[in-house]
């Protein structure tokens, strides 16, 4: 069990978000390749969160919100305001491209997390989708709700399609929460005064478990992530993922061109640029 510290990162416009995954300490757990938690921000004033098209490849991108409301377009013309209860699951396969942002009308806080998973190799090039679900299946361990919004846990299974044995789930209460012993997990606090066995877990942190555990106490408002550790990890460079170093100068590539993502009709923000080309060679480790 290792507690592990993210880091402030700026998205631009002014969205400050906690970057729990990846870390220097922590890659992957399972297929899970990337966790943000945001918020909860006042977003009454100003344009609240405005990130423009950008592109995706080789993952999935799962947006769980536990207050306000974000709007989603992408390049298949997909347009859907995502709220609590409701998952927001885009598979990006060989490419898509989206944008995320406040509606105009708006509750005030927004407060979430967003939640990408690598793809396995024979689906990284998959067909572009978008799924938007809510009845989502939930239980009680003790006075620990669970809500899987994505994969499956203890019986349970969400709805969306994914590639993996995995699990995303939000957790809210107290209660002996049983894991999967095949799995590796993580625990995301989204408020103080969240602890795991005990141990508090400070907004900002991600308790590691390694597989082989059973069950573990948790007491708060949390989101689980979990998943059979992966044999081999991808590249995860911008937003892509991808096996081999060139993939992801293509890719790069073809969103610089603006091939292969498609467009995205009616974003608030502005198209995003990529980065500069990786100067050095990217490797799968
Ligand atoms: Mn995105």
């Amino acid at each position: 069990m290792s507690l592990v510290t993210g880091r402030d990162v700026d998205l631009g416009e002014g969205d400050r978000v906690r970057r729990l995954l990846p870390t220097r300490a922590l890659r992957t757990v399972g297929a899970w390749c990337f966790a943000d938690h945001f918020g909860p921000d006042d977003v009454t004033t100003g344009v609240g969160l405005r990130v423009g098209p950008h592109p995706h490849c080789g993952l999935q991108t799962v947006t769980w919100l536990r207050e306000g409301a974000v709007r989603h377009l992408d390049s298949l013309g997909n347009d859907a305001v995502v709220r609590p209860g409701e998952v927001s699951l885009m598979t990006a396969g060989h490419g898509i491209s989206h944008a995320e942002e406040s509606p105009v009308e708006r509750p005030p806080t927004l407060h979430g997390v967003q939640l990408w998973i690598a793809l396995p190799p024979e689906a990284r090039d998959t067909t572009p989708a978008y799924e938007h679900l809510g009845e989502l299946p939930t239980a009680h361990h003790g006075d620990l709700r669970v809500t899987v919004f994505v994969g499956s846990h203890a019986g349970l299974t969400a709805p969306g399609r994914v590639w993996s044995d995995l699990v995303g789930a939000d957790l809210s209460g107290s209660g002996l929460l049983p894991l999967d012993p095949a799995r590796e997990h993580a625990l995301l606090p989204l408020v103080d005064g969240v602890t795991a066995d005990g141990q508090p877990l400070p907004v900002g942190s991600l308790l590691h478990l390694e597989p082989g555990r059973t069950d573990v106490e948790v007491d708060g408002e949390l989101v689980l992530l979990g998943g059979v550790p992966l044999a081999q990890r991808p590249i995860v460079w911008w937003n892509l993922v991808a096996g081999q170093h060139d993939e992801v100068v293509a890719a790069r590539a073809a969103w610089e061109a603006g091939e292969r993502f498609g467009t995205v009709q009616g974003a608030a923000g502005a198209r995003v640029p990529a980065p500069p080309a990786p100067t050095s060679r990217l490797l799968a480790r």
